[in-house]
Order: structure tokens, then sequence, then C-alpha cells
């Protein structure tokens, strides 16, 4: 396995690809609304990308865990769904969902990623507190991101969060590297237990780029699918929610480019 190191040049143009993604998912959360298909969500996402003149990199995507190619450009995962949501016609919106929407682009040869969580109208308390653990998870896995720290230690401060919420991380899912291509080395496990079977880590040096994606439930580390063939959901259908940030390690400190105007 070789994980490919970035100079601040390149960074730069991942940083330009991850602007385009946010600007997406920007436009895409400004349209979630009660009575909105996900399949919509999915035609608005194309639309923005294809007006900035990027190109969405889920669209036809074959990942190494399955035989066919992602038929959609976004990821819409609908409260107990984790991720991967594929989105249709017949998924109607509703008042009190979570909603993670999760796309991924590429601009001159370089990818980026990133995933939020949109609560639609009034939410449950539960959900709520939810979505605040996890993104406070990625906050605190995003602080670790400096040179000598490891893999190991963005795993810990996601289960950090989690245990003080009393929420629960997913397994077998996790963050990834990013660069030149969407998904690259090292894996970034969502649960230590993951980390743990495979054996591995990582130091962290100045240069690497790391998909930080933290994915918890209410109610189990177990997960299990929908029968979409793509849809990952929580084994006991409690609901979930998943924030996603591309960050460069730097010995200036971790350099977040994946940057949301209201954060
Ligand atoms: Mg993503
Ligand atoms: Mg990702």
């Amino acid at each position: 396995m070789a994980i490919e190191l970035y100079s601040f040049k390149e960074i730069e143009k991942i940083k330009g690809a991850c602007q385009v993604v946010v600007e997406v998912l920007e436009e895409v959360s400004k349209a979630v609304r009660p009575g909105i298909s996900t399949y919509e969500l999915d035609m608005i996402a194309r639309e923005a990308t294809k007006r900035r003149g990027a190109k969405p990199a889920f669209l036809n995507y074959k990942p190494p865990f399955s035989k066919e190619s992602f038929p959609a450009s976004l990821c819409v995962s609908v409260n107990e769904a984790v991720v991967h949501g594929l989105p249709k016609k017949e998924e109607i919106i509703k008042e009190g969902d979570i909603v993670s929407l999760d796309f991924g682009a590429y601009v001159n040869g370089y990818a980026g990623d990133s995933a939020i969580t949109v609560a639609v109208g009034q939410v449950s308390k539960e959900k709520e507190m939810l979505m605040k653990a996890t993104k406070e998870a990625l906050e605190e896995a995003v602080k670790v991101c400096v040179p000598g720290n490891w893999i190991s230690d963005i795993v810990d401060a996601i289960y950090r969060v989690a245990q003080k919420y009393g929420v629960y991380p997913l397994k077998n899912l996790g963050g990834h590297g990013i660069g030149r291509k969407v998904h690259e080395d090292p894996f970034i496990p969502n649960h230590p237990i993951n980390l743990i079977q495979e054996k591995k880590d990582y130091k962290l040096r100045q240069g690497m780029v790391l998909a930080i994606e933290p994915m918890l439930s209410l109610g189990t580390e177990e997960i299990s699918h929908n029968g979409d063939k793509w849809t990952v959901i929580t084994a006991d259908r409690s609901p979930a929610a998943h924030y996603e940030y591309v960050v460069a390690v730097s010995k200036q400190g971790p350099i977040v480019l994946t940057e949301f105007k209201d954060g």
C-alpha cells in the first residue's frame, strides 16, 4: 500500500475540487424540504456540477466492494440510512427527517469529497444530539491531523466523542486518502475494532490528504443493507448521521480543504 504525499501546489488543486463539492452540497442542502424526492436532489447535484464544469466522482464509479457502478452522482441517506444512499423517485423527504448528503467531484484532475447531514424542519432532540455529536467527532478528528500522530489517533478522536454522547460509531465503514483519485490509501476505520482487525496503523506525514468521515448512530454499531444493492442502513434501523471533510496534514497544523460558509 502506497500513501500519496502531495505538495502545497497539489493541495491547492485538491482544495479547488473540494470547494466545488462544498458549493454543490450547499446548493443541494437548500433544496432539501418536505415533498422533494431523493432523485430530484441528485438531479440538482448533477446540474450544479455541470454548471461549474466539474465531473461527478460517484456517477458510474465502481467501488471495490461492488460488482456494479453507482448510477447517481449524489448519495442521499435518510434517517436509518448511513451512507451510499441510492436516490429514488419514490423516496420522498418529510418533516423530521435527517438527510445525509455525500458528494464527490473531479476538477482539473483532482478529487474532492464531502458530506453533511441536514435536518428537515423540526427534528427530534435525539436526532439533533446525534448530528451535533457526529460534527464534533469530525472536528476533534481533524485536530489530530498533524505529522507524527497516527491514523489510530483519528479513530480514537471519533470514538471518544461518540462515547461522550452515548452514540455509536458504525463498523466496517470509514474515511480514506484522497487526491488524484477520490478513494486512495489509507483506509481510516470509523470503528476501533476495524483498526485492530487491519493490524495496520500509519504515521501521519506532511502532505497526506485525508477524507475524514465519522458515521454515528443512536442505537447500534452494526450495519445492514436495505436491498437496493447500495444503501447501507443501521442494523436496528436507528437514525445515523454522517459528516465528511478533507484535511491536509501539515506541520503548520491541519488544513481543512472543505470550507462551508456556515460552518
Ligand atoms: Mg464522501
Ligand atoms: Mg469519502
